[in-house]
């Protein structure tokens, strides 16, 4: 058995100092395999080229003889050299701005090789790299590859390091691909395809190594996801949920609205998931204010009916609040009791929750990060719910399932992804998706004005306060800084007491004690202030249904979907509601965006042309989306592949050989080094 690349630390390649090792972490390179896997996202072409056949403005590589004398012109510290040239049969100009020491070098009868942006009308090349055949070519006659470098790690030393690495180990990659899979699309070889994506004699060799890159690994995160997700649906120790569907419909019946039908079906998949003996692992995806928080809390009633407990774990104490108050009302006629626990939750309270919860006093816990600490047990935790998924990692996620026998999950997102992406991309889950909104929502108006039309804004404000209504002011974002935008927030914030002196001016920002939040979000619940001045930590899940105005300054720094999950919290009661975009966007795709927000207020539809106006390879920018980030692929032009890939892993997953033949041994060397049959996913 050979070495495993994985095991050899990256310094053993020749040139790898202790120092350029620790910069290379960085770039997540820790072993010799990593290495290799460190793709290049283009090539740069030198290869040589025959002037017969360039074009004017294009960027080339040709071999030439120097003819006459070279030239300098100094220009202060500035300089020009200029040199006549033949290749084949042509004469032309070599320009150099800024090289005058390379003149003593240029001497009559030399071969050179240039490169640089040809001028067919003058016939003259401006030089932007050079080198000499007679002393040893480096990158002349070859695409070289052009690798993501920062810090002290320079391209050149990139790509001799790669070089290097290739030279030492090369020999040793194995394949991990079983030969039906290569053979079915007809893939290069793993070791070939290794080298040739670093070193492509062409274009189309890269393309080919790329394609063979793509499929493994979009292959072996499904068969990842495809693994794990068998094993967990093979084990029969989830916990058996045993309620009736009488239980159920009490409960439902004393919500103060009819459920869509929308919500009736996901919750009858839900409500099976969780009475089967099996781990439910379901992600509900609805778009904004489509009422995903009442299928929560049925779900959690479910679970302490059966005699268990409840998590719901959120990403901000003000929704944790939130979901607190709300959850403790619905739940109240019935004896439920609710906790909460976050990061201001500490000392004597802390310490008597978290007993409570260990004795089974408590019966549902709603809270923050703070939940997955290490010293908080449950008696017998047998659901949680994790809301806005995306601000969770993988892991965190997990370590609250372990808090319980296995648990039952379920992961509520409002990131519209297309389904068929989300099923691809979260191919560990189950999907359920809440299409409609429920009745008697008046669609949200949204309108995109120019800063100068601030007064009508004030207006507007004016005129919703006086019906009895209630608005949002987001304050601009400043990129980076959270100081500045807590800055901003608190100018606002006077500006709109002089504004308005007749009414309550609430301010909101991330600087504020957790009690200092509370005790404004509630004052805004209870109508005791009408204006809202805010930075965006209301973004996300806050539902203050009286709210029916939101006012976005500079609204062409945010993301789209940013914006769209800031107008979703208006239009939450059945008063018609507002949103109002301030912007100037300069550039095209600024206001084609802005434009965009006011022709939908489609989640769905706002991603599509998001991702129409970014362009593929951008569709999940952030990392926020929860989707996972690909070395070589690209979720969404790679996205036919993937399918694929998913298909293939799901067959070879269902066959029994792959559990214990020895040509899957790679593969599964691989679900091994992921953790994979520890019942754990790693991110
Ligand atoms: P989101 O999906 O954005 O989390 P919420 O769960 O916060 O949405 O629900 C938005 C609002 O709609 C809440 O005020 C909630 O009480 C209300 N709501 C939920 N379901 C219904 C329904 N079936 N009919 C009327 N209102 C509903
Ligand atoms: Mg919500």
């Amino acid at each position: 058995m050979s070495l495993d690349l994985n095991e050899i630390r990256v310094k053993q390649v020749n040139g790898v100092s202790a120092l350029k090792e620790g910069e290379l972490h960085a770039f997540g390179v820790f072993t010799v395999n990593d290495l290799m896997e460190y793709y290049p996202f283009r090539y740069e072409d030198y290869r040589l080229r025959s002037l017969a056949e360039v074009k004017d403005g294009d960027r080339i590589t040709v071999q030439a003889k120097i003819m006459g004398m070279p030239v300098l012109q100094r220009y202060g510290r500035k300089s020009r050299l200029t040199c006549k040239m033949v290749a084949e049969d042509w004469m032309f100009t070599a320009t150099w701005f800024n090289r005058h020491f390379l003149k003593d070098q240029l001497t009559a009868g030399r071969e050179i090789v240039l490169t640089g942006k040809w001028d067919q009308r003058r016939s003259q090349l401006t030089v932007s790299e050079s080198e000499f055949p007679d002393r040893g070519t480096l990158r002349s006659g070859s695409l070289q590859p052009v690798y993501s470098v920062g810090g002290k790690i320079t391209q050149n030393w990139m790509r001799k390091t790669i070089g290097q690495a290739l030279q030492q180990y090369g020999e040793m990659i194995p394949e991990i691909l079983p030969p039906e899979l290569l053979k079915k699309y007809s893939l290069m070889p793993r070791r070939q395809a290794i080298w040739r994506i670093h070193q492509p004699q062409d274009s189309e060799e890269g393309q080919q190594a790329r394609r063979r890159m793509v499929y493994e690994e979009l292959f072996l995160f499904q068969l990842k996801l495809q693994a794990y997700r068998a094993m967990n649906h093979e084990r029969m120790d989830g916990v058996k949920h045993e309620v009736d569907n009488a239980t159920i419909r009490e409960f439902v019946r004393s919500l103060p609205f009819e459920l869509t039908d929308a919500q009736k079906k996901v919750e009858l998949e839900i409500l099976q998931d969780m009475r089967s003996p099996f781990c439910m692992n379901r992600l509900l995806q609805g778009d904004v204010g489509s009422g995903k928080t009442v299928v929560a809390a049925i779900a959690l009633y479910a679970a302490v009916k059966s005699g268990h407990q409840g998590a719901f774990m959120v990403p901000t104490e003000i929704l944790a609040e939130q979901h607190m108050r709300s959850l403790s009302r619905l739940f109240e006629p019935f004896g439920i009791t609710v906790g909460l626990l976050t990061g201001s939750v500490t000392g004597r309270k802390r310490k008597d929750l978290i007993a409570s919860m260990q004795m089974g006093l408590t019966d549902i816990v709603v809270g923050t990060h703070a939940l997955i600490q290490e010293d908080v047990f449950f008696r017998s935790l047998s659901l949680v719910v994790t809301d806005e998924q995306h601000r969770f990692g993988v892991n965190q996620r997990s370590i609250l399932r372990r808090k319980g026998f296995n648990p039952d999950v379920l992961t509520m997102t409002a990131t519209p992804i297309p389904r068929t992406l989300a099923i691809t991309a979260f191919g560990d889950m189950d999907v359920s998706t809440l299409s409609e909104r429920p009745k008697g929502r008046k669609p949200i108006s949204t309108y995109w004005v120019k800063h100068h039309m601030m007064d009508r804004v004030l207006g507007f404000i004016q005129r919703e306060v006086s019906a009895g209504r209630q608005a949002y002011l987001i304050c601009p974002l400043i990129e980076e800084s959270e100081k500045l935008d807590v800055q901003n927030a608190i100018d606002l914030h006077v500006s709109m007491q002089q504004a308005f002196p007749n009414l309550n001016v609430g301010l909101l920002h991330g600087r504020m004690t957790a009690a200092e939040k509370d005790e404004v979000m509630r004052s805004f619940y209870d109508n005791e202030v009408q204006l809202l001045v805010s930075t965006t930590v209301v973004e996300v899940g806050v539902d203050v249904p009286n709210a029916t105005l939101m006012i976005v300054m500079d609204a062409d720094r945010f993301g789209l979907s940013q914006l769209h999950q800031l107008r979703g919290r208006v239009g939450r009661g059945e008063h018609a509601s507002y949103c109002v975009l301030i912007a100037e966007p300069k550039s095209e795709v600024g206001q084609e965006r802005m434009k965009v927000m006011t022709e939908t207020d489609d989640g769905f539809e706002v991603a599509r042309r998001d991702l129409e106006l970014r362009g593929p390879g951008d569709f999940f920018g952030t990392k926020q989306s929860g989707v996972p980030e690909f070395r070589i692929a690209d979720m969404v032009s790679d996205f036919a592949v993937l399918e694929a890939a998913r298909d293939d892993a799901a067959q070879l997953v269902g066959d029994a050989s792959f559990w214990t033949s020895p040509q899957y041994e790679p593969l599964r060397g691989y679900l091994q080094r992921e953790q994979v049959f520890q019942g754990e996913l790693i991110d």
